[in-house]
């Protein structure tokens, strides 16, 4: 008497019950390792920490981006670099560093223009164990725009992130992280270091929402949809500053006339300096990118990481000049004052 094979007597319907048993059973399995995830406390307080840029030469620490130092670029002052005494300029500098060999530390450092910081924090991690971090613990607000998340295990176990059945592409503000032995040596726990870069989220200023959002981009090698996000972000602060003042003086500009037009005349009338032809030229080739990019899917031939890294860095400080341009006038300016600045 043959056996009976029982895996025919299961009909479609009893398989695919059975299947969505074994997927709930594989959730709450992973519901209760999540539950005794352990919180991940810091060994000691996070730190701040300013991210230096790197020389355009000899890539030596170069400095700290201050306000000071951005003023000082604004009105036309150079860098000498400690280690080689090249002379250089903040915009040179941090844009080389976006993309020297340093970058996986240091990349982001231009965003610290848009308000970027960067936090430290050691905590520790256990042998196939989770631990659950919440970057808000740690001083990062839970809206901010992440740029960069680093571990780095200081022993024999690799924090991990870990997901669900779906994984999340997206950054996210609290991880789970599970403790990978790497060889074979028998620790229970070590101390691992973790860096986050990250821009606070500005609710009332759109622009700095897309340049931050450029800058992700930008580090995740997407510069067509940068170069997009940039020029959103400038071209609203252009025309948010600048329009009042280009209908007095009876201007009708087009886009990017706005900057090659209307904003040399409003610097020259308030007698603010200039931003630098290399920063402006620089910004311009990103437009251009911007419109080959959106009309035909492609960017210029030749368009690199560097040329990614220069335009962007030059997007920010050339944001920044005009947020120095606006708050150094006491009020905003009407169509009136412009006229009225015409005829005078
Ligand atoms: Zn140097």
């Amino acid at each position: 008497m043959s056996g009976i094979d029982w895996s025919k007597m299961i009909t479609a319907d009893m398989q695919r019950e059975l299947d969505h048993r074994r997927e709930l059973e594989q959730l709450e399995h992973q519901h209760r390792q999540l539950e005794r995830a352990q919180r991940g406390v810091p060994v000691s307080p996070p730190l701040a920490f300013p991210l230096p840029f790197l020389c355009d030469r000899c890539h030596s620490a170069c400095g700290v981006i201050s306000e000071d130092l951005i003023e000082a670029y604004f009105e036309g002052e150079q860098i000498a670099c400690l280690s080689c005494s090249e002379a250089t300029t903040l915009r040179r500098a941090v844009s080389a560093t976006m993309t020297a060999p340093m970058a996986v530390f240091f990349g982001t450092v231009a965003a610290e223009m848009l308000g970027a910081s960067t936090r430290v924090a050691t905590l520790t991690i256990r042998k196939h164990e989770f631990t659950e971090v919440d970057f808000a613990a740690l001083g990062v607000p839970a809206d901010s725009t992440l740029l960069k998340v680093n571990y780095t295990p200081n022993g024999p176990i690799m924090p991990l992130e870990t997901h669900g059945n779906e994984p999340v592409w997206e950054p996210r503000s609290k991880v789970f992280l599970y403790g990978m032995p790497l060889g074979d040596e028998d620790q229970a726990e070590c101390q691992f270091s973790l860096l986050i870069s990250y821009i606070p989220h500005s609710p009332e200023e759109a622009s700095v929402c897309s340049l931050a959002q450029a800058y992700q981009l930008f580090l995740a090698g997407r510069w067509g949809q940068m170069a997009i996000s940039a020029i959103t972000g400038l071209e609203l602060t252009l025309k948010q500053y600048l329009r009042a003042f280009a209908a007095g003086r009876n201007l009708e500009p087009k886009d990017k006339e706005y900057l090659t037009q209307v904003y040399p005349q409003f610097c020259d009338l308030y007698g603010f300096a200039r931003p630098e032809d290399d920063l402006v030229e620089r910004v311009l080739r990103l437009w251009g990118s911007r419109d080959r990019f959106a009309h035909t899917g492609r960017l210029p031939e030749g368009y690199s990481r560097d040329s990614a890294a220069g335009q962007l860095c030059a997007a920010i400080l050339l944001f920044r000049h005009l947020r120095r341009s606006m708050s150094r006038l006491q009020t905003p300016i009407s169509s009136e004052q412009a006229a009225a600045s015409r005829s005078s």
